[in-house]
């Protein structure tokens, strides 16, 4: 750890910009000069701010829809360059484009849904009829941990592992002449129950940190005992648990912990465990190749449980709206998993109808939700919520068990930063005002470490650090 500020090192005034978008979830675009990289593409990004067709490359650091999410909305503005990712994470990021593809369309219903088939006819598939996910397909290259490669003119990325998400990984740029640039994407917990730490932070010139678990609220370290005595009273007393988790962020996770009381006898045999999505259990296939291939990623105690690792006894997917339908009529006990993790459309939002009204059921919320969303509404403790054009009244049991996360909270991430040298700057991006003020404040008094909230969509100068 150091406590001066030191000079810029190899990063020339000038020479590199970096401009977090605006926009739900994160992106950050560096521009060389002779490269423009995206780093990111979330949920709803600012495309306005610059023409997608002059793009080399997007580095995914993973796949859930915060970072991934406006992939095909940037493939539709004329991104032709290289997608950079994992392999795992190129996989999840197509299940997670297949399975919102699918869901807007249920949501659309069945007559919208048929016109804008016909109005896209010809492009892809049945299911991708503009073919958006084998567009972006076709624009991935799979790329190893700690493997540096050239991803564009004078960059290369380097992608280490982030222990967040199965594949998930911070980047390491490597700007050819100009310095070094680390955007950390979303750290994984020291207790992510599946997953082993983050490689420790190697320095840069710059850094570019996540807030999103960054207000210094420490997390509890586990809530399993809750899951377990919320799970087990449930069904006990004839009703349903609802887990609102999508395919690419939190199935997984759910299955493991279910699976974990399967083993102790708290999910007796005979209780189905439903996943109703439109890409089933395809993520849960990437983590079981994960953990047949012996994944140096996954913790050695998860490896060493083998095919148990997610084994809940009965389990049943239900892919098509039709099995979806059949499902919502079938009474419990039952637990139910389906997503979004935040509640608001897709499949979960017609199960929270149906399910929060009646006191003998349970919605279980993993972690935090965004501001604004059903799921956050419901953590908050509200007596109804809406959950789409419906205001729905809440009986059932709604548990918290904002432990069950898989980010690192903010004395991780300071934790995670220490390992390297000081920066010229270290930016905070991501998150509420709080926690990025929080965020940086922790840096800066911890570290002694210079540290600013860049302002969304001004092109930032590692160098100079401060907006031009
Ligand atoms: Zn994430």
């Amino acid at each position: 750890m150091t406590t001066t500020r030191p000079t810029p090192g190899a990063v020339r005034p000038g020479s590199v910009t970096v401009t977090p978008l605006g926009g739900a979830g994160t992106s950050a675009l560096v521009d060389t000069g002779r490269a423009r990289v995206l780093v990111d593409c979330g949920a709803s990004p600012d495309l306005t701010a610059f023409d997608a067709s002059t793009l080399d490359a997007v580095v995914l650091t993973h796949a859930h829809p915060e970072h991934a999410g406006g992939l095909a909305a940037l493939v539709r503005r004329g991104f032709a360059g290289v997608l950079a990712a994992t392999p795992d994470t190129l996989r999840m990021a197509d299940i997670g484009l297949r399975d919102d593809l699918l869901s807007r369309r249920e949501d659309e219903g069945p007559a919208a849904a048929a016109e804008r088939a016909a109005d896209d006819a010809g492009a892809g598939s049945p299911d991708d009829p503009a073919g958006e996910a084998i567009h972006v397909r076709a624009l991935g290259i799979a790329q190893e941990f700690d493997a540096p490669t050239p991803i564009a003119p004078g960059v290369t990325c380097t992608l280490r592992r982030a222990g967040h998400a199965l594949g998930s990984a911070w980047a390491h740029l490597d700007v050819d002449g100009a310095g070094t640039l680390v955007v950390s994407g979303d750290l994984g917990r020291h207790g992510h129950p599946l997953l082993r730490h983050p490689e420790p932070f190697t320095g840069a010139d710059a850094v570019m940190v996540e807030a999103a678990y960054g207000d210094g609220r420490r997390l509890p370290s586990d809530d399993r005992d809750k899951l377990a005595h919320i799970v087990f009273t449930t069904l006990d007393r004839g009703g349903t648990v609802l887990v609102p988790a999508g395919p690419v962020d939190h199935i997984a996770t759910v299955l493991f912990e279910l699976a974990r009381l399967h083993r102790v006898g708290c999910l007796p045999d005979g209780v189905k465990v439903c996943f109703d999505g439109p890409t089933g259990l395809d993520a849960v296939d990437v983590w079981r190749d994960a953990l047949l291939a012996g994944s140096p990623e996954l913790r050695p105690e998860v490896l060493a449980l083998g095919a148990a690792a997610w084994d809940v006894g009965e389990l049943v997917e239900t892919r098509s709206a039709s099995e979806s339908r059949r499902l919502l009529a079938d009474p419990g006990p039952r637990v139910v998993i389906a997503g979004p993790h935040h509640g608001d459309g897709g499949r979960v939002a017609r199960h929270l109808r149906a399910l929060l009204p009646d006191a003998r059921n349970a919605v279980l919320l993993q972690g935090r939700s965004p501001v604004g969303t059903a799921a956050h509404a419901l953590a908050e403790g509200a007596t109804e919520v809406r959950v789409g054009p419906d205001v729905v009244p809440v009986r059932a049991e709604i548990g918290r068990l904002p432990g069950m996360t898989t980010h690192a909270d903010a004395g991780e991430i300071v934790e995670w930063l220490g390992h390297g040298a000081e920066p010229a700057v270290t930016y905070v991006v991501h998150g509420t005002p709080d926690a990025r003020r929080a965020l940086r404040d922790r840096i800066t008094g911890t570290l002694g470490w210079h540290a600013e909230i860049p302002a969304s969509n001004t092109a930032l100068d590692p160098a100079a650090g401060a907006p031009r």
